[in-house]
């Protein structure tokens, strides 16, 4: 089956002016379909965008307008006509919804699928995200499906997945692609060791590791990809929007600017432009159920329309995330990504896959997960890094494998039964009802 898409795709425009009449085309059917949606009725009454200058004086609109208009106050289509309902992860207590159409889902699994190593249909595909509510693991579900690959609907955070079981189906069924936080790959990793297998050998199907979802250091990116052996390949997107940014192959995140509309907002200026350092604005251009003017995701980017090797001609995104967020210790600022970087640019032999960190006013507290052979070799090298890079001291305490995460954890097998209130005389009862 190879598959034909209708919609937009990379190498169809040859110029900035180009891409630019793609937007505006589709914006102005877009705007129309947003007519429809009850907030933004409100919001415009008679005064509604209908092109790019309508749009640029268009106000934001917030992650708090969704959750306001919680559960159907942005719907622009029918209800019948939805195809699926998603809440994002994160604030406890006030749910940000979204919904797609059939329709919508076209143009979200083609762009979860923009990948530089492709999904075929020879692909085993293993998706290790979530399918609760979240659209993570339904996107590459849908995106795999699209391109004839096979799915094996992992999951995360699920009783029946153990690592275990992970490790299992990667080796047994030759996985060839999966998709997960970086994280994941690492416990897969040590998961495969507790079971006897060399995740750098014993995987021979393995083509890529997609990731994302949270940030990661080129030193960890680097180091996932020499453990196992193949390239790591990162994506950056929301359940509010789907997938937004892609790899090409020469290591930059692209921006899917022939689906959406970009501009980078300054919290501090208030001011709206098409590049620089602020929090990302989309507005995408293909989503019919609950279109978004000028959504601010509010996650800290740098946009660029500097020229890129791939000839793609879209622009880059890095993704700050929290990255710009740091820890006050000794006068330095202490961040997750150039710690992360440190520890993962210790020698491969020394086997750290896992560590802690805590900023104390005077000092660094690190952890780090070590065999015994290399414990002292690697608390040295990283108490050294982390004097030249920060200029201060710190404590690096070297603990055994499974002190960070247990090996119970890499190993167990849990029993996923039924409910039943019946039991027999010799069985645990307690189990009645409480099936999980
Ligand atoms: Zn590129």
């Amino acid at each position: 089956m190879t598959y034909t898409p209708t919609l937009p795709q990379i190498g169809q425009w040859r110029s900035a002016a180009e891409l630019a009449a793609l937007q505006d085309d589709q914006l102005a059917l877009m705007l129309k379909w947003a007519q429809r949606s009850p907030f933004y009725q409100t919001r415009f009454g008679t005064e509604f965008p209908t092109d790019r200058a309508g749009l640029s004086a268009a106000p934001l609109t917030t992650k708090q307008d969704l959750r306001d208009n919680y559960p159907y106050g942005m719907l622009a289509v029918r209800k019948a006509d939805l195809a699926t309902y998603h809440e994002s992860s994160g604030t406890a207590g006030q749910p940000t919804p979204s919904y797609y159409t059939a329709e919508d889902w076209i143009d979200l699994a083609e762009r979860y699928a923009r990948k530089w190593v492709p999904i075929t249909p020879d692909d085993m595909f293993l998706v290790r995200t979530p399918y609760a509510l979240m659209i993570t693991g339904h996107l590459a579900q849908a995106a795999a499906r699209l391109h004839g690959a096979t799915v094996v609907p992992g999951d995360n955070r699920s009783l029946a997945m153990p690592y275990s079981r992970v490790v299992r189906v990667l080796h047994d069924l030759g996985v060839s692609l999966t998709w997960s936080m970086p994280t994941e790959t690492l416990l897969w990793a040590a998961a495969a060791r507790a079971a006897g297998h060399n995740p750098g050998t014993d995987f021979p199907s393995l083509r890529a590791l997609y990731v994302g979802g949270e940030p990661l250091s080129l030193a960890r990116r680097r180091r996932i990809s020499e453990i196992w052996g193949v390239p790591v390949v990162e994506e950056y997107g929301s359940t509010e929007t789907g997938s937004l940014a892609g790899e090409c192959q020469h290591g930059r995140m692209h921006l899917w600017a022939d689906r959406a509309i970009f501009e980078v907002y300054d919290p501090e200026t208030g001011r709206i432009s098409r590049d620089g350092s602020g929090e990302l604005v989309v507005t995408p251009l293909y989503r019919e159920a609950m279109p978004l003017i000028r959504y601010n995701l509010a996650d800290n980017v740098e946009v660029s329309y500097a020229d890129c090797e791939c000839g793609w001609l879209l622009p880059s995104i890095r993704v700050l995330g929290r990255a710009a967020f740091g820890y006050p210790v000794g006068g330095a600022k202490i961040t997750q990504n150039t710690l992360e970087d440190l520890v993962f640019e210790l020698p491969v032999a020394y086997e750290v896959l896992f560590w802690r960190a805590r900023a104390d006013a005077d000092r660094l507290r690190v952890q780090i997960e070590v065999p015994d052979a290399s414990r002292d070799a690697a608390c040295a090298a990283l108490t050294d890094a982390i004097r030249r890079t920060y200029g201060v001291d710190s404590e690096v305490t070297g603990v055994s494998p499974g002190t960070l995460v247990p090996h119970r954890v890499l190993t167990a097998v849990h029993d996923v039964v039924k409910p039943r209130s019946l039991f027999g005389a010799d069985e645990d009862w307690d189990k009645a009802l409480l099936y999980y």
